[in-house]
């Protein structure tokens, strides 16, 4: 089979690998679509990957071959993968930290989803396949893991009707998290650089959608919101800037949730005034990844057309072109970018 092999940032090249040998428990999935993720760029652009490794986990498609012990599924269904699953049974699963599971990374994909097909380990076979419906496209299904981590960080944030929540930044991560606050029932102000993303926000989720560079965000969330502040504010890029800047936006008892990866992208760091958040009992959190119950979430969401993923692909490209899908995602101008083996 064909793979796309990483050896350096400006190096990816789409090549002969070993199609993976599957065992008695596991399945082998052809590839349908990958989502191109900002964590895959970033562990190719800070070297976080080995050189010779097949990034991709955003993932859907077809079961090509089952294990001897696979009875749940049958060659060709039509399926989503989540990369990842907790053991469900150790003290963060059942304290609802999933993520923090010492299993959550150790069954995974192989040998990552930018690849015409991948093995999926034992326990992801139980936990972490979807039979997707005819009518879902392989597309929408491989938005489902980052749709999954909005729905973690909305929960994390404990949203609930009313309540009203700022989104800082404009990336397709901003604007999921938009459409999933919006089931939860928020008015969901968002702030953005780029005016066509900002636009974009607006079409496809946010009540309101602002370009930070001409519009004082402060003065909007406080008009928005009885002059209080936003209930939670959810910081969707790598920016302590942007912490720093929420501060001034959350209202006395509301939520700050670290969203964007912060993984190796070099900032400054984060020099805090703790009064506000002692005096004023603003709580700061993270939500990094997402656990299997949020990605069958996820799932639902999608399939009702509650979040409406479609939209907010704006490029596909062949994993042969990948080099042309990284210089648009680095441009911004696009949202979401999907790859097609
Ligand atoms: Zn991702
Ligand atoms: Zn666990």
């Amino acid at each position: 089979m064909r793979a796309l092999v990483y050896r350096d940032f400006t190096d990816f090249k789409w090549e002969e690998v070993e199609t993976p040998v599957i065992g008695s428990d596991e399945v082998l999935v052809r590839v349908r679509a990958c989502g191109l993720c900002s964590t895959d760029v970033w562990k190719a652009m800070y070297h976080e990957a080995k050189p010779g490794t097949v990034l991709g986990h955003e993932v859907s498609g077809e079961i090509a071959e089952t294990g001897l012990n696979v009875s749940s599924l049958k060659v060709g269904d039509r399926v989503a993968v989540f990369h990842r699953a907790e053991c469900g049974a150790c003290y963060y699963c059942k304290h609802g930290d999933e993520t923090l599971c010492s299993e959550y990374r150790q069954q995974s994909i192989f040998p990552g989803a930018f690849a015409e097909y991948i093995r999926v380990a034992p326990r992801l076979v139980g936990k972490s396949v979807v039979r997707i419906p005819d009518e879902m496209t392989h597309e929408e299904a491989a938005m489902i893991e980052p749709t999954a981590c909005c729905v973690r960080a909305v929960s994390k944030c404990g949203v609930s009707s009313g309540n009203s929540v700022l989104i800082i930044g404009d990336g397709p991560m901003a604007i999921l998290n938009a459409q999933v606050l919006k089931t939860a029932g928020a008015l969901v102000i968002l702030s953005g650089h780029h005016d066509h993303r900002v636009e974009a926000a607006v079409r496809l989720g946010a009540d309101y959608a602002f370009n930070s560079n001409k519009t004082s965000i402060r003065e909007k969330v406080l008009e928005l919101t009885g002059g209080r502040g936003a209930d939670a504010v959810i910081v969707a890029v790598s920016s302590t800037d942007a912490v720093q800047q929420s501060l001034k936006l959350v209202r006395e008892g509301g939520k700050i949730c670290v969203f964007g990866d912060f993984r190796d992208v070099p900032q400054p760091d984060l020099s805090l005034d703790l009064k506000p958040v002692v005096h004023s009992s603003v709580s700061i959190l993270g939500s990094w990844g997402c656990s299997t119950k949020d990605y069958h979430a996820a799932f639902n969401l999608i399939k009702t057309g509650r979040v409406r993923v479609r939209e907010i692909i704006t490029h596909r490209f062949p994993l042969e072109r990948f080099m042309e899908a990284l210089n648009v995602f680095m441009s911004k101008n696009c949202l979401k970018i999907i790859l097609h083996p």
